[in-house]
């Protein structure tokens, strides 16, 4: 079988229409780039880098918010089916406009590129980094237990704070993270929704509390929300709002959070 082109040999911003057309048609006075073995074996590299291109952020080479979204969906039923635990932390720089307007939005992206290197480093293969939006990120932890989270979190935020970022010849700054996390928890088949919401509670308590810091929600002390414990319980309640009202300090419809004992 012939090697695969790599995906880097496709210069998408330099496909055209008309190579797509011929390639459709095997037309064989297709000018192929000279890697090319066959046009079978070149679109076949189109078609992986589509592929690749669908699941990346172009800046930074981690994961795109709908790969993010794939892969939180696919570990919520592998914590519902196995019962083991996943971390899911959220990260975001701290102060980062202060970034770009001090050194310019080019610097700001070398800075984005050099914590998403970092960050994939600090966390295992078998982990997903994504880049979330602008200068937020979120990593996937599968079978991360409840002890090693805040260890992992914390060596994350120390990373960032101890590296040097070469800006400019000459000119290295360094920033801060703020990061939140939250377990999945394993008794109740969640959505990716209710969890982002649980770690995104945290990063915005460790940016009120003067950010480079973490806050996790731990396993020991899961909050349900009202929709949750609506998910859980819902159905004893039907027909009976009474039973939903008896819970000690719920409110009917509210989202105030509750503590599991
Ligand atoms: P905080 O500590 O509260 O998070 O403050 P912040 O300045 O980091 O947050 P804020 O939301 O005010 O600013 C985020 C900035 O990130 C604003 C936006 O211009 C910048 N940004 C978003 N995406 C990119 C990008 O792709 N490249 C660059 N260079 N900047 C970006
Ligand atoms: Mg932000
Ligand atoms: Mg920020």
């Amino acid at each position: 079988m012939a090697a695969k082109l790599p995906v880097s040999n496709v210069e998408f911003d330099k496909l055209r229409l008309d190579d797509a057309r011929a390639l459709l048609g095997r037309d064989t006075a297709l000018a192929l780039p000279p890697e090319a073995q066959s046009a079978t074996q070149y679109l076949q590299s189109v078609i992986d880098g589509l592929c690749e291109l669908s699941l990346k952020d172009p800046l930074t080479g981690l994961s795109n918010r709908r790969h993010f979204r794939a892969v939180l969906d696919r570990t919520i039923d592998m914590v519902a089916r196995s019962g083991d635990p996943a971390l899911l932390l959220m990260l975001d720089i701290d102060h980062f406009k202060k970034v770009n307007d001090t050194y310019g939005h080019p610097a700001g992206d070398t800075v984005l590129q050099a914590i998403a290197k970092a960050l994939a480093k600090c966390v295992r293969p078998m982990d997903t980094v994504a880049r979330y939006g602008g200068e937020e990120f979120a990593v996937i932890l599968p079978n991360c237990h409840a002890y090693f989270g805040g260890t992992i979190a914390e060596r994350i935020r120390q990373t960032m704070q101890d590296m040097p970022i070469a800006i400019a010849a000459g000119t290295e700054i360094s920033v801060t993270v703020s990061i939140g996390g939250a377990y999945a928890p394993e008794w109740v088949r969640s959505t990716a929704a209710l969890w982002t919401e649980r770690a995104d509670v945290q990063l915005y308590r460790a940016k009120s509390e003067g950010r480079n810091r973490v806050f996790l929600d731990t396993q020991q002390e899961i909050f349900v929300s009202a929709e949750e414990k609506n998910m859980l319980f819902g159905h004893l309640a039907l027909g009976d709002p009474a039973w939903i009202e008896g819970i000690p300090g719920e409110t009917p419809g509210g989202s105030a959070m509750q503590k599991v004992n």
